[in-house]
């Protein structure tokens, strides 16, 4: 076994490689960018090694870096997780070259498999069944066109060369075919670099059922059965569960035998997936496969029992897999939901900013979280926005089921959006939670996941009310111990006042609509006017940011979380977000009414438009930002003057980050 790998990753699967690592007495090696420099991983790793400046183009994804790395440090092994290194042939041909080993498969079988067009050769060879599509090398557009005719509408355009759901198109009618084969070539072209695609029938309706196998370097190969991954937006996995809903062991062990053919024919060694695209009949036919190991292997070490990392480990050392096929248990139920710090209601826009609190579920037997993240970091623009992964078990689906409503409503996260409420939604809602599963859930069941947006409801905002309250008390008795004279009038927060009966107004935002408390002190406790029904409030200060709130003849514990002038309140399992509406703190102004002069979402700035000092219209264009791969224009939102630019063209900002300073006339 190895004395020292090498993790040529960052995140929760660094952490995740380090954790098994260190568990196996093995020392641990982690490299970083200037942006991670404090990341988790590297606080976990037992060293680390700095690549670069944050672009992973110059530093994860710059192979020569990291080999100089592992002579530097001694590592005799590299894992690189998923995603940047991890299924580049050249790189495990470049460590092989410099006598490291690759924690992973060879490069020729990642090579086999990096086309999905000669994948679909070999695997037509292998006998494994096949979409139903044209994969061959012929090119021409009108070739394809007639494959296309002859297959039969709807089909999907794919570039061979792809991934992550990048480049594909669905074409319902001959007519649209044209176009849409230009515009896959493009994004393959972009994105890949080769513009070869493959023509497949669209399956309607279908599911993603993909299978986990294992090999070694001495001929075995099995399978540690499926994972369906069917609940998608946009082509990429959302939730994953194994073992399929429906599975018969008749089907389970038709698709391990075929995955494992389709392993066997590429001479695969190590942890991969074999992705399979399946009818509601159960009928499936092989899509792609991953050579490396996947974002949601840990449903399967939980249904499994074992450490996926550890059995890559051993392979790599050359030792024989640690279990048999008969060997291999399944045993209850696991989910994965995939924790993103984005706004599911803007179209899953990416949020980036500090993790200002940062709260999962307890962890226990039931309940895991991989995480690259603590409280008080940083999610950045330059990577995944992915805060953790919630991964549950349970003996049946419905116990599973239960324990991720339970642990979502568990997770406490302020200081970015993030998708817990989009996920909370979508595991309960009766399509999921019955099972009835395919590829366009979240899209047919679009009405139930994404409620018009709703008026903050009374509760949270007699809690935010009392938070307020209770807040003002502890910092006026934190004032009064510091004073000379704790008993002065003037530190009270009981709501002393000259004029006995005086009544005063908390105010918030929620969205663009103000809501005002009205707040009379009546001894211990407080009478509070919303919206013209009045309710009798207590409130007591528990530990950190919760407190226990009576509201009228009913108890509750609720948090709220502040942070400048925004309240996360904490309730029951949701998250509400209001503004304190204060108007002794109005002068920060900009934001509020210089409105549209923040970053609207994380992104580079392009260009600027305008210089400082200068006088503008209404609506001149000052500023161009990029951002998800469009850009925006930022304008004037009156006549005024443009003081300063808050950054030079080129730089990276947050959403929400102040772009312009800029004056109203
Ligand atoms: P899969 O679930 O099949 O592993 P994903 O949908 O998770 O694939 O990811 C799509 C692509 O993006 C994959 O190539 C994956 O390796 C990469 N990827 C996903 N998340 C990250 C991440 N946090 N860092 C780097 N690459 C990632
Ligand atoms: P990628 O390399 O981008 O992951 P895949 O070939 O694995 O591409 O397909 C990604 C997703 O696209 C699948 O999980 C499935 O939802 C959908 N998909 C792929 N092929 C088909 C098909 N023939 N019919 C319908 N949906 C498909
Ligand atoms: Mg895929």
């Amino acid at each position: 076994m190895f004395n020292k790998i090498l993790i040529a990753n960052r995140g929760e699967i660094a952490c995740r490689v380090i954790k098994t690592a260190r568990r196996m007495g093995i020392r641990t090696v982690a490299v970083y960018s200037e942006a991670d420099a404090n990341a988790r991983h590297v606080r976990l790793a037992d060293e680390a090694v700095l690549l670069g400046p944050a672009a992973a183009r110059e530093s994860y994804l710059v192979a020569d870096k990291i080999i100089e790395a592992c002579k530097r440090t001694g590592a005799q092994a590299v894992h690189p997780g998923y995603g940047f290194l991890s299924e580049n042939a050249a790189f495990a041909d470049a460590l092989a070259a410099s006598g490291i080993t690759f924690i992973g498969p060879p490069a020729s079988a990642i090579r086999a498999m990096g086309s999905k067009s000669e994948a679909k050769k070999l695997m037509g060879n292998a006998a494994v069944p096949l979409t139903p599509g044209y994969h061959g090398d012929d090119q021409t557009p009108k070739l394809l066109h007639q494959e296309a005719d002859q297959i039969g509408y709807p089909v999907l355009i794919k570039a061979a060369a792809g991934g992550g759901g990048k480049g594909m198109r669905l074409v319902e009618q001959s007519e649209d075919f044209p176009d849409a084969l230009a515009s896959c070539k493009r994004e393959a072209a972009s994105s890949f670099g080769n513009e070869h695609v493959l023509i497949e029938k669209y399956i309607t309706r279908p599911r993603h059922i993909e299978i986990q196998v294992f090999a070694d370097t001495l001929g075995n190969c099995v399978y540690l059965f499926e994972r369906d991954c069917s609940v998608q937006r946009r082509h990429q996995k959302v939730l994953e569960e194994a073992p399929a809903p429906g599975m018969t062991l008749e089907r389970r062990r038709q698709m391990g035998e075929a995955a494992v053919a389709a392993a066997k024919a590429v001479g695969y060694v190590g942890a991969g997936t074999v992705e399979f695209i399946a009818n509601q009949d159960g009928s499936f036919y092989f899509m792609e496969m991953n050579t490396r190991l996947q974002v949601e292997h840990p449903v399967t070490e939980m249904i499994t029992g074992q450490d996926l990392v550890e059995w890559q480990l051993r392979v790599a050392a050359g030792q024989p897999l640690p279990l048999s096929q008969e060997q291999l248990p399944i045993r209850g139920h696991a989910l994965e939901a995939r924790i993103y710090a984005e706004d599911a209601s803007k179209g899953f826009l990416p949020s980036t900013g500090q993790l200002v609190r940062l709260l999962p579920p307890a962890e226990s037997l039931n309940v895991r979280v991989d995480t690259g993240v603590e409280e008080g970091d940083e999610i950045t623009p330059f990577y995944d926005p992915m805060i953790a992964k919630l991964i549950v078990w349970d003996e049946t689906r419905d116990g599973a089921l239960a324990r991720m409503r339970k642990a979502l409503a568990d997770y406490r996260v302020a200081g970015v959006t993030t998708n817990i409420d989009f996920l909370s939604r979508l595991v309960s809602c009766p399509a999921f939670a019955g099972a009835d599963l395919d590829t366009g859930l979240i899209e047919r069941q679009k009405d139930f996941l994404f409620p018009a947006a709703q008026a903050v409801p009374r509760d949270a905002l007699l809690v935010a009310t009392v938070g307020e309250l209770l807040w003002e008390q502890h910092a006026a008795k934190l004032a009064a111990k510091h004073s000379g004279d704790p008993w002065s009038p003037w530190h009270a927060r009981d709501g002393w006042r000259m004029n006995l009966s005086a009544a005063r107004m908390i105010g918030f935002r929620d969205g663009d609509k103000l809501v005002e408390a009205q707040v009379r002190y009546r001894g211990d406790q407080w009478s509070i006017t919303l919206n013209g029904e009045t309710t009798q409030a207590r409130g007591r200060k528990l530990d950190g940011d919760a407190f226990a709130v009576e509201l009228d003849d009913r108890r509750l514990i609720a948090s709220v979380l502040a942070v400048d002038d925004k309240r996360s309140i904490f309730l029951n399992g949701s998250t509400y977000s209001l503004l304190r509406d204060d108007p002794l703190h109005l002068v920060e102004a900009g934001g509020a009414q210089g409105g549209g002069l923040t970053a609207p979402m994380p992104g580079k700035v392009v260009a600027l438009l305008a210089e400082a000092g200068q006088k503008v219209d209404k609506g001149t264009p000052l500023l161009i930002l990029e951002a998800m791969k469009m850009e925006h224009t930022i304008t004037a939102p009156a006549a005024g003057v443009v003081k300063a630019f808050c950054y030079a063209a080129g730089e990276q900002v947050a959403d929400g980050a102040a772009l312009v300073e800029f004056e109203g006339e």
